[in-house]
């Protein structure tokens, strides 16, 4: 993609161009040249007010130039020339701006389904690569703590076996809205699969990980999980370790599923540091 920078010194020039070419060759269709540059402003900012400003923008630029090249005197055809000129110019640059703009609405809406688990509405595992791709380099370069919590809700199969799948669906959504309250904005909610969550606490030490998955790990063991008016109860098992330079996500993960295995072995409901 081409530098924003770069792209708006392309527009002014292509401006400068189009008046000067104007000055010395005065044929109002010349006008439509204008549009270019006003199409490449609306790839820069795709939203419908930059395309009405642009719009308005280029209409009275194209007027007032004209006006002043021709010393207020426009020649009766000429001035329809250039009102033909300035609307089919206008409906073409709205046509391109408006499907421009649908399309950049429908990507980032694609990319955000692409990225999202449909039933918590959390980020999935592919979000979460893609977040390490840029967090682990700034981590190394910043020298900055960061700590990951992997955690598996208890003997959710019995819980699909005794209340039904659509019970052990309910309790995967109260799990990740009880999460989400608790963690920050910067913190990274992922559902890997299954019953299976990580959390990622960017510029956080081990010590204070800790002390939230055990605040997590208590608030689930007390939240009232009720499915047709059935008490369900709900314990997980957390791991949790700390970023070590020079571990690639996998490894990260890796660490922290050893956590985990330790938290599910030695009786589960309970955190367990590596
Ligand atoms: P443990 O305490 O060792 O973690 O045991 P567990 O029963 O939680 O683990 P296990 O891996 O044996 O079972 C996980 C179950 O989760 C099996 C699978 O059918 C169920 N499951 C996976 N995804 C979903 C889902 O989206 N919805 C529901 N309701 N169940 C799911
Ligand atoms: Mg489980
Ligand atoms: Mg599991």
């Amino acid at each position: 993609m081409l530098d924003r920078k770069f792209m708006y010194l392309l527009i002014l020039a292509s401006l400068a161009l189009i008046f000067i070419l104007n000055v010395y060759v005065s044929i109002p269709t010349l006008w439509l040249l204008l549009w270019i540059p006003a199409i490449a402003f609306v790839i820069l900012n795709p939203t419908r007010k930059a395309t009405m400003i642009i719009g308005m923008v280029c209409t009275v630029l194209m007027v007032v130039a004209e006006f002043v090249l021709r010393q207020n005197f426009i020649h009766p055809e000429e001035a329809v020339q250039l009102l033909v000129t300035g609307a089919v110019g206008w409906a073409v640059f709205l046509m391109a701006s408006l499907s421009l703009i649908k399309s950049r609405k429908l990507i980032k809406r694609l990319r955000g389904l692409a990225l999202t688990d449909p039933l918590t509405d959390i980020h999935n595992r592919r979000y979460l690569e893609l977040y390490m791709e840029k967090a682990i380099p700034i981590c190394q370069r910043n020298d900055d703590p960061m700590t990951l919590i992997i955690f598996d809700i208890d003997h959710f199969k019995s819980i699909n076996d005794s209340y039904g799948h659509n019970a052990g669906d309910m309790v995967l959504k109260k799990v990740a809205e009880v999460v989400k309250r608790m963690i920050r904005h910067s913190d990274v909610f992922i559902r890997t699969g299954g019953e299976e969550f990580i959390i990622l606490l960017p510029s956080c030490p081990l010590q204070q990980g800790m002390k939230l998955a055990e605040r997590i790990r208590k608030e689930i063991e007390s939240t009232s999980f009720t499915y047709k008016e059935t008490r369900i109860w709900v314990t997980v098992s957390m791991g949790i370790t700390e970023y070590i330079r020079g571990q690639d996500l996998h490894q990260f993960i890796e660490r922290a599923d050893q956590a985990l295995y330790r938290a599910k072995n030695s009786g589960r409901n309970r955190v367990v540091a590596i």
